[in-house]
């Protein structure tokens, strides 16, 4: 149900397209139940824009929690902090509220692909700066060969890493 599309956005890059998971009823609804498994020690749950948001505000639903957009740069409308950093394909900017959420909340951090694993990164350094404990990730999958994982766990010594699907 992942679909695999050649050189989009860009040549050289396959995307992994989401879009028939997510209108597959049960698999969307297994998806976001997994995810929720990981939500047990959190107050908040964040998704990255734009398709972390679909995984991250059902599984909000699902435990009962409150939701977090991080988004992309110039979207949010009050005071925000910004993050850097760059993609597999290109240069983002990503940013959260600040002073919105009281410092000390627990966050899990939700996305649907990690791929070289700096948005993620940019992710958990955003709720920290906000005064926010970040409590892990969760992907729906990850590309493997671009090693993320090692990267986030010497960025981010102590941050879990799951993914829901294997390749
Ligand atoms: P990265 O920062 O390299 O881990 O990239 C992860 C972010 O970019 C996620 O928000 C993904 O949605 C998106 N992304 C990166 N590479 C891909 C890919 N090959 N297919 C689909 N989404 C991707």
């Amino acid at each position: 149900m992942i679909r695999e599309i050649p050189d989009f956005p860009k040549p050289g890059i396959v995307f992994k397209d989401i879009t028939p998971l997510i209108a597959d009823k049960d698999a969307f609804s297994q998806c976001c139940n997994e995810i929720a498994q990981y939500a047990a020690d959190c107050d908040y749950i964040a998704g990255i824009e734009a398709r972390g948001f679909i995984f991250a505000s059902a599984a909000c639903v699902l435990t009962g929690k409150g939701f977090i957009p991080i988004r992309k740069s110039g979207k949010l409308p009050g005071q925000t902090i910004s993050q850097s950093y760059d993609l597999e394909y290109g240069q983002a900017t990503l940013e959260i509220h600040s002073g919105l959420i009281k410092e000390g909340k627990r966050v899990l951090v939700v996305d649907d692909v990690l791929a070289t694993g700096g948005t993620a990164i940019a992710a958990v350094q955003l709720l920290k700066e906000a005064g926010l404990v970040p409590t892990g990730l969760v992907f729906l999958l990850e590309i493997f060969q671009l090693g993320a994982r090692s990267r986030i766990a010497e960025v981010l010594p102590g941050i879990q890493t799951h993914t829901i699907l294997a390749e």
